[in-house]
C-alpha cells in the first residue's frame, strides 16, 4: 500500500465541474487582477471568520507583511514571536526593519506559553518612558506580538491579550494554518474565531492549506474599517486614486482565478475540516490500540474547548528520523514541521542565539512528525499508518 503525505488529486475529482465552471467564467470576462470575484471571496471570507473586513493579498506571507506594515513602527522596534513557525512569521518582522524576540513554545499544544511570555516579561524586560515595555537584553521597545495558530489550534489568546492590555502591545494573528478554528477557554462563553482576536488575521491559501487555491493566495482579515482600508492601499503600492501614491506599498493581490477556485471550495471547507476532525480521531484510537504511551509516542492534544481544525496531525515520536525513513520504505508520506527552530537559521546567527535557549522548540524540532491526515484519507490507508509505525518499534 501507499499512503501519500497529501493527495489534493483527490479532493479536485470531487469538485473539479464547479470548479472549472467557475474558472471558465472568469476567463470569458478576462478580468484577472482582484476586480468583483475577489470582492465576493473577501465577504465570503469575512462571514466565514466573523470578521468586518477582509482584504485578498498574494499569499499568508504578504498578508503578515502587510499586516505588520500597517502598524507603522519605528524602525528597530522589537516583535514577539515563537521559533517554532514557518519562517515567514519572524522573516516579516526582520524584512520590515523589526526585531523578531522569541519567546518558547507549550510543550503539547506547539503554540505560544504564557507562562514563558510572563516570565519574558518579568525577566526579560523593564518599564522605558511613559511605562514603555522594553527588552532588556536588546534595550529596544517592544511593540506587538505575532501569535502563531499552529496546525490548526488556536494559541492561548486570552492571556496573551490581557498581558498586550497591560503594556499596550499589538497583536497580528499569524493563522494561515487555522481557518475556521476558534479558541474557546471556558465553555459557557462563545467560541472566537482565529483571526478576529488580533487587530488583525492573516490567512493563507496556500495548496495544502485547509481552504487551498491553485497557487498561491492570502487574505488579512480585521475588525476596524481603518486598518482593512489602509491594507487594501498597501497591497496596490500604496496607491488612491492610481498612481497617486500615499504611502510606500507593494505588490500584493489576490487574482480572480484563485479567488474563483477559493470560493467554490470554501462551500466543502467545514465539511473537510470535520473529515480531519474524525481523522485525528481515529488516528488516536488506531495509537491507543498499539499502546502508544508505552512506545513514548505523544499524540496531538487539543486545548480546552477549541476548536481543532487539523491542518497538520503531528506526533511526537522517539527515533523520529529512523521512524521516518522507514515508513517512506513503506509507502508513506510524512512531513517535518520544523526540522529547525527560527533562532538557530543560519540567517538569525545576528541575533546571537544558542541552543538551548528554546528547549522546547529544540526539542520538538527533533521529535515532531506530521502523518497524513487529508480529508480524504481512508480508514485502511490510516490503518497502515499505525500499523507501520507499530513494526518500527517492534523491530
Ligand atoms: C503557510 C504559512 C505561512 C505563509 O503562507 P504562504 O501563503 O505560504 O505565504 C505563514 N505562517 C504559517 C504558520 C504558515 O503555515
Amino acid at each position: 500500500m501507499k499512503v501519500p503525505f497529501l493527495d489534493l488529486k483527490r479532493q479536485y475529482g470531487t469538485i473539479r465541474d464547479e470548479v472549472l465552471r467557475s474558472i471558465h467564467e472568469v476567463l470569458e470576462g478576462q478580468n484577472f487582477i482582484l476586480g468583483e470575484e475577489v470582492e465576493r471571496l473577501e465577504r465570503e471570507i469575512s462571514d466565514y471568520c466573523g470578521s468586518r473586513h477582509a482584504v485578498g493579498v498574494a499569499s499568508g506571507s504578504d498578508a503578515i507583511l502587510l499586516s505588520i506594515m500597517a502598524l507603522d513602527l519605528e524602525p528597530g522596534d522589537g516583535i514577539i514571536t515563537t521559533p517554532f513557525t514557518f519562517f515567514a512569521t519572524a522573516g516579516s518582522i526582520s524584512r520590515l526593519g523589526y526585531i523578531p524576540l522569541f519567546v518558547d513554545i507549550h510543550r503539547r499544544t506547539f503554540n505560544v506559553d504564557p507562562d514563558k511570555l510572563r516570565e519574558f516579561v518579568e525577566t526579560k524586560c523593564h518599564l522605558g518612558k511613559k511605562d514603555q515595555l522594553m527588552s532588556r537584553e536588546r534595550n529596544i521597545p517592544i511593540r506587538a506580538i505575532v501569535p502563531v495558530h499552529l496546525f490548526g489550534q488556536c494559541a492561548d489568546m486570552d492571556p496573551i491579550l490581557e498581558l498586550c492590555r497591560r503594556h499596550d502591545l499589538r497583536v497580528i494573528e499569524d493563522a494561515a494554518q487555522a481557518i475556521g478554528s476558534s479558541y474557546r477557554p471556558v465553555s459557557d462563553r462563545p467560541p472566537r474565531s482565529a483571526g478576529t482576536m488580533g487587530e488583525t488575521g492573516c490567512l493563507s491559501f496556500y495548496p495544502s492549506k485547509n481552504l487551498g487555491a491553485f497557487g498561491d493566495g492570502g487574505m488579512v482579515i480585521c475588525q476596524d474599517a481603518g486598518m482593512g482600508d489602509k491594507i487594501r492601499v498597501l497591497r496596490t503600492h500604496g496607491s488612491r486614486p492610481k498612481y497617486y501614491h500615499r504611502l510606500i506599498g507593494l505588490n500584493s493581490r489576490l487574482d480572480a482565478l484563485q479567488a474563483a477556485v477559493i470560493r467554490v471550495k470554501l462551500r466543502y471547507l467545514d465539511k473537510w475540516s470535520e473529515r480531519r476532525k474524525a481523522n485525528a480521531l481515529t488516528y488516536d484510537r488506531l495509537f491507543r490500540d498499539i499502546d502508544n504511551d508505552g512506545l513514548g509516542i505523544s499524540l496531538p492534544f487539543t486545548q480546552y474547548e477549541n476548536r481543532h481544525i487539523f491542518n497538520q496531525y503531528v506526533i511526537r515520536a522517539p527515533q523520529r528520523d529512523g521512524l521516518r525513513k522507514f515508513l517512506q520504505q513503506h509507502g508513506v508520506g510524512t512531513d517535518i514541521y520544523y526540522p529547525l527552530p527560527l533562532h538557530l537559521q543560519e540567517c538569525y546567527r545576528h541575533l546571537g542565539h544558542q541552543k538551548g535557549d528554546f528547549p522546547v522548540s529544540e526539542d520538538a524540532a527533533q521529535a515532531v512528525l506530521a502523518l497524513p491526515i487529508f480529508p480524504e484519507i481512508t480508514p485502511e490507508e490510516q490503518h497502515y499508518v499505525v500499523e507501520k509505525i507499530g513494526a518500527f518499534y517492534r523491530s
